[in-house]
């Protein structure tokens, strides 16, 4: 006799039920298709497409994804113009992790139930789960990241942006192949080049950033130390920090979700914490929060 399965109601327990999950396909077309153009890379180097990559990995990794869709729309660290609010969210739109609201709400549900049940991408329903496969599954109906992020969902420009968050990666794309064609000094070298630019600025490029910020769900939940007391796994680590533009240092992100620092020792190096004090110099970033020493004491592990 085969006992009847007992329906089980959290969307996430009920997502990586391999009996009910179902493959999204489209995600893991576009999420595979970008990992094999990323293996055309050592084929198709050149110096100006390093260049390109670097470049375009500190606008979309660094401003768009880290600055952008984390510290300014998910925990709202700091202020700023609207053009530069709109500038960094289409920047977090080049790296192909789903549009901005979406991105905010699946965040803010990963804080709400940190290491828990309905956590979206927790290790504790395994490594490579919280890794990658959480995003190449549809999401159960009961998981509503649009409703985490209200705020987002009453502004006409960014419900747009959300909605066509795609096409920024294909402008993108026809700009640098008519960069690379016209720098390469066009005909079958201009070509060349562009092929490089395309590769290296667009699949590699793209490919490595999945990976930084998987790592962040990934490694960060799993290894590392703990400056902090949090009711989740969180952890603080110096490696994820740098393939992550100072995201790595995860465990005192949780203790603070809204500050803008995620780097809280002094040698926790956060190259993105270093560019918002830089942006409030200039005078585009403004009201930037960071926990006072007396609000660390009080979540402080002793050593
Ligand atoms: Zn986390
Ligand atoms: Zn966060």
């Amino acid at each position: 006799m085969t006992a009847t399965p007992i329906p089980r109601r959290i969307p996430f327990a009920e997502k990586i039920n391999p009996e009910n999950r179902r493959a999204d396909w489209a995600v893991i077309g576009f999420i595979g298709a970008i990992h094999l153009g990323a293996l055309a890379s050592p084929w198709t180097f050149s110096w100006s497409g390093l260049v390109v990559f670097l470049i375009l990995s500190w606008m979309g990794g660094g401003l768009g994804i880290t600055m952008g869709f984390h510290r300014l729309l998910t925990h709202q660290s700091f202020k700023c113009p609207k053009w530069f609010y709109y500038f960094v969210t289409i920047c977090g739109c080049l790296q192909w992790q789903g549009g901005p609201i979406r991105w905010v709400g699946t965040h803010r549900l990963h804080h709400k139930h940190s290491d828990g049940e309905e956590d979206p991408h927790t290790p504790k329903h395994g490594f490579n789960w919280a890794h990658m496969f959480w995003c190449m599954f549809k999401d159960h109906e009961d998981f509503k990241p649009y409703d985490a992020a209200k705020d987002l969902t009453k502004d006409k420009v960014m419900v747009w942006i959300d909605k066509y968050f795609v096409i920024f990666q294909f402008i993108l794309a026809a700009g640098l192949y008519a960069g690379g064609y016209f720098y390469g000094g066009q005909g079958t070298e201009g070509h060349l080049l562009a092929l490089s630019w395309i590769v290296w600025g667009i699949f590699l490029r793209t490919a490595c950033a999945y990976h930084g910020t998987w790592l962040v769900n990934s490694a960060t939940h799993t290894w590392g130390y703990r400056n902090f007391k949090t009711t989740d796994d969180s952890r603080n680590s110096w490696w994820v920090a740098l393939l992550s533009f100072g995201e790595g240092w995860h465990n005192n992100h949780h203790a603070f979700q809204r500050s803008a620092a995620h780097g809280l020792k002094w040698w926790e190096f956060d190259i993105t914490y270093i560019t918002i004090r830089l942006l409030g110099l200039v005078g585009i970033a403004k009201d930037i929060v960071k926990p006072t020493t007396a609000q660390m004491e009080q979540k402080n592990i002793p050593a």
